[in-house]
């Protein structure tokens, strides 16, 4: 019985999971089974002909909000195409409520719920030994628990040999002990943590195999303090190793020890990813979210304020009771983290939620497809939601990008709150006929300039000095933009006053490293320099692992001690 496994993932450069758990169990139990993995932007020819051609009896699908559509046209092809293939589905798409039907009608004969692990595996072996029928009452028989004593690793050598230079993810704990009513985490029944050491091997064979970011997706990666710290501890080891790790956090619950040992992690090499959501408390008790809110911020500014960890923080606009003022109050309050990244999302009401089912208490109105994601509902207007995805949208080109981050901060000086300079940039850019419109870097860095020059108090020359600053450091460019040709920054010869402390170059080996800027720079700005200064020096050849951004040295006559 041949078996073919599609994941149509959101991006090539992550490698989903779920297939290459279900063909590791499989295999255990020595049924083969075969893995094709596309991504949303391939071709729909291409993914079809593909799965035509592998002439497998049974073809299982893992459905996502992202691929729904795309799974449940290729579904009903397929079904014309080939009717005796055997089609299953699972996956958090078919998972809820209803959910299931809609692939029952495209033409999928069994739909898997739950945990595929474990039941996949017992569903090809009952299909080929006894039939369809019995294969679909084995499939309605629904929730046996895992055992962590089976854990079992998705990471073949087939997953090994395609994951150098991408994004893997990992698994160490499963579930959530919290009820957020939006979350579809808050509907599994228990917390379950796999074995230390098989975590240890797993992650020492991907950094090994040479992926570029693992990051794990355990829900509330620090609930248990015992567990991160190994965790945590162990992972140190691969600082040097071109690799990077990613974990979702609780601020709220952060413990000392936690604090401590991330703060103590070699710069670049741990991402957290923390969510606030909302800072209203009313917000917070209507959707079940347990959170400390000051607590919370408190942890992530300290964590922020060391420097060493890139920090993504996320809020959600549209929860119940949360108007938007209370939204707007929610963006300065989180704004003031000083995140690296900061995600303005939007309410989804994911089928199989408790948000979903109680739509109506907040006259919530939604998209019918994915990503199901709020219009309105009693307290913002769609008007309101509209203005939100606005200034997403300038603070995404902007804040998120890391490329302004000096300009920002002094501009930040003449608006009331950050929301007002991110509102106020996204109505400059709808004036212009450039929101929701791709723009190149070098563009925004020019339209930001005319935006801030129209803002009253703002100093020009200081204004572009920090572009310039913010343009050499971002992108790595050491020339001068023709738009600051006239703004009387200056670029100093970098070879007249670096050759003295580097030695003898090519006159373009200097300028292509290095940008000698003669300018004004107010201090309190940026870390590297506090005071007052004329000159400033950027060196693309060093930069900072957590932002990316190459680095600024105040330019005294020396160079810098890095
Ligand atoms: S939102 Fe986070 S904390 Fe809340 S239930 Fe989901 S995974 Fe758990």
């Amino acid at each position: 019985m041949k078996t073919l496994l599609v994941a149509v993932n959101s991006r090539y450069d992550h490698e989903g999971l779920a297939v290459w758990y279900l063909k590791s169990a499989c295999e255990k139990k020595n049924i083969p089974v075969t893995v094709h993995q596309y991504t949303i932007n391939d071709s729909p020819e291409r993914i079809w002909s593909s799965i035509l051609e592998a002439n497998a009896d049974v073809v299982a699908f893992s459905c996502y909000i992202w691929n729904r559509r795309l799974v449940l046209d290729l579904v009903e092809d397929l079904k014309k195409a080939r009717p005796g293939t055997v089609i299953m589905a699972g996956g958090p798409e078919t998972c809820y409520e209803g959910a299931e039907n809609d692939y029952y009608a495209a033409g999928v004969d069994i739909v898997l719920k739950g945990e595929g692990e474990y039941r996949f595996p017992m569903l090809l072996e009952t299909l080929r030994d006894k039939g369809l029928d019995a294969a679909r009452q084995l499939a309605e028989n629904q929730d046996c628990c895992m055992d962590v004593s089976e854990y079992i690793s998705p990471f073949c050598p087939e997953y090994l040999e395609r994951i150098k230079g991408r994004i893997s993810y990992i698994e160490s704990s499963r579930g959530c002990p919290y009820r957020c009513s939006y979350c579809l985490s808050s509907e599994s029944r228990k917390l379950v943590f796999f074995p230390h050491e098989e975590i240890i091997k797993d992650l020492e064979a991907l950094v090994s195999a040479g992926a570029r970011v693992i990051k794990f997706v355990d829900r509330s990666f620090n609930i248990n303090e015992e567990h991160s710290l190994k965790i945590w501890d162990f992972i140190r080891k691969f600082e040097g190793c071109d690799v990077s790790f990613h974990f979702e956090i609780n601020p709220d619950r952060l413990t000392e020890a936690q604090i401590s040992s991330l703060m103590a992690m070699p710069p670049g090499l741990v991402q957290i990813e923390a969510g606030i959501q909302t800072v209203n408390t009313g917000a917070l008790k209507a959707v079940s979210r347990v959170m400390d809110v000051d607590k919370a911020i408190e942890n992530l500014k300290r964590l922020a304020g060391n420097g060493n960890i890139h920090i993504h923080t996320d809020l959600i606009a549209g929860l119940p009771y949360e108007d938007i003022h209370s939204f707007i109050n929610s963006f300065n309050r989180v704004y003031e983290i000083n995140a690296h990244h900061l995600q303005l999302g939007f309410l989804k009401l994911l089928h199989g939620t408790r948000i979903r089912r109680e739509a109506h208490l907040h006259d919530y109105k939604y998209r019918s497809y994915p990503p199901y994601e709020v219009i309105e509902n009693r307290y913002m207007k769609y008007t309101d939601i509209l203005r939100l995805k606005k200034v997403e949208e300038a603070l995404d080109r902007t804040y998120n990008s890391g490329r302004f981050t000096l300009t920002l901060e002094y501009l930040l000086n003449y608006f009331p709150s950050p929301f007002d300079l991110y509102e106020s940039f996204a109505g400059y850019l709808e004036k212009k006929g450039m929101l929701f419109m791709p723009i190149a870097a070098a563009r925004l860095f020019k339209t930001l300039r005319e935006f801030a020059l129209n803002i009253p108090g703002v100093d020009s020359y200081s204004l572009d000095s920090y572009l310039a600053l913010d343009y050499a450091s971002s992108l790595k460019n050491t020339v001068l933009p023709d738009f600051l040709s006239e703004s009387g920054i200056e670029v100093l010869d970098a070879r007249k006053y670096l050759e003295p402390f580097i030695g003898g170059h090519w006159k373009k080996s200097y300028q292509k490293r290095f940008m000698l800027l003669s300018g004004s720079f107010p201090g309190k700005m940026g870390e590297n320099f506090t005071e007052h200064n004329n000159t400033m020096l950027v060196d693309t050849a060093f930069t900072d692992p957590v932002t990316g951004r190459a680095l600024i040295r105040p330019f005294n006559g020396t160079l810098p001690d890095y």
